[in-house]
């Protein structure tokens, strides 16, 4: 008989065959994991919508950074939470706020360990906006400069990537300028390129205590809408000097991160934020859904959209699974 159609089943026919021909793979070394820093001591503070994701003060942070060594994760990234916050959110540039302590004990216990540093105002500014504020406006260009000072102050702590988050037109050229007369020309940045206003976020500002006090982040994150915008914005930052793109949210813009892989060839990121987490835990609590399969799942087609890491809440729980 002749054939008259595909036998696409001849290579699903055993798990070995199946193991041979797969295309994606999630790795250790694929993964990046959130860490929140307190200040005081035998600080463990679990955030209530984020199962297993805890505020951590430096003691309790470097008993958690035991256990992420020995599971093979080699990258963190980092967002402090100080209990002084101003207009000017001067904690982020200050050398001996919460954050860039955490940082330094980090490089000292595990100098082989990424540090990469969120370089945004938000957990340090008292109306929770990622920049300053005039007349009930985010001021783009004076927020730029604080920027720059935040990431120098973060490099000179031992940052090892600065991950600017916060949106403000020019941000990578001007914390590019600032790493650079500061003599940190060899710092990478890993921009928040394709950043959406999004209800994806709920849970981190728990995490981060940055809520906005008043209105919300539409005037500097984009349209969830949209996405030529994305390209525009990732544009920008790869001519204004970019070394990594980062996506986020993820799930629900798994096209972006394919969009920048076929326009882009910087390493791509992908931010599995605190909601996709959040939904997860609680169906997974509930006994609802397999935790392991949803979440490997999510994190390949991160993969096979084109992410080359991702940033992810359960890189703790990965890492296990992977070690398996
Ligand atoms: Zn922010």
């Amino acid at each position: 008989m002749a054939q008259t159609f595909d036998r696409h089943r001849r290579l699903r026919k055993s798990a070995a065959m199946r193991n041979l021909v797969r295309e994606n793979h999630v790795r250790v070394e694929d993964l990046i994991y959130p860490l929140f820093v307190v200040e005081g001591t035998g600080i463990k503070n679990e955030i209530p919508s984020m199962p297993g994701v805890y505020q951590l003060s430096l003691d309790t942070l470097a008993e958690e950074l035991k256990e992420i060594v020995a599971l093979g994760i080699q990258a963190v990234l980092m967002f402090g939470v100080p209990t002084h916050k101003d207009a000017c959110g001067t904690e982020a540039y200050n050398d001996d706020a919460i954050t860039q302590q955490a940082m330094r004990l980090i490089k000292e216990a595990h100098p082989e360990m990424i540090v990469i540093a969120d370089t945004c105002l938000c957990e340090y500014t008292d109306h929770g906006h990622c920049g300053v504020i005039h007349e009930g406006e985010v001021v783009n260009d004076e927020t730029l400069k604080l920027l720059g000072q935040t990431a120098v102050s973060q490099a000179k702590a031992g940052a090892d990537i600065i991950a600017p988050s916060n949106m403000m037109d020019g941000f990578v050229i001007a914390i590019r300028e600032a790493l650079d007369e500061a003599g940190f020309e060899h710092i990478p940045i890993m921009s928040y390129a394709v950043k959406y206003a999004s209800a994806f976020y709920g849970p981190f500002r728990d995490a981060a205590g940055s809520t906005p006090q008043f209105g919300d982040r539409k005037s500097y994150q984009m349209d969830a809408a949209n996405a030529r915008e994305g390209l525009r914005e990732a544009a920008s930052d790869v001519k204004e000097g970019a070394d990594f793109l980062i996506v986020k949210p993820g799930l629900a813009f798994m096209d972006m991160v394919l969009r920048l892989r076929e326009n882009f060839n910087l390493p791509i990121v992908a931010y599995n934020v605190s909601a996709e987490y959040s939904m997860v835990k609680a169906a997974a609590l509930n006994g609802w859904i397999d935790e392991e399969r949803i979440v490997m799942e999510t994190l390949v087609g991160f993969k096979r959209a084109g992410a080359d890491m991702i940033i992810t809440y359960h890189a703790k729980d990965v890492a296990k699974w992977l070690a398996r």
